[in-house]
């Protein structure tokens, strides 16, 4: 099962979900179950080309 990675938005939680790609909307945050997730891009070894792996989060 492939694996997403997200990241929520209200409480920058970060956190890896296996399950159907029909099934991401409904998921919440574990932490504080908020749907305002954001989908995170990690290396799942398909490159389109420049990568924009580094955000700086300071
Ligand atoms: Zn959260």
């Amino acid at each position: 099962m492939p694996r997403y990675s997200f990241i929520c938005e209200d409480c920058q939680f970060e956190f890896d979900l296996k399950c159907k790609f029909e099934e991401l909307d409904s998921k919440k945050c574990p932490k504080c179950h908020s749907e305002k997730l954001e989908r995170l891009y990690k290396s799942i070894g398909i490159s389109m080309g420049d990568t924009q792996e580094s955000k700086c989060s300071t």
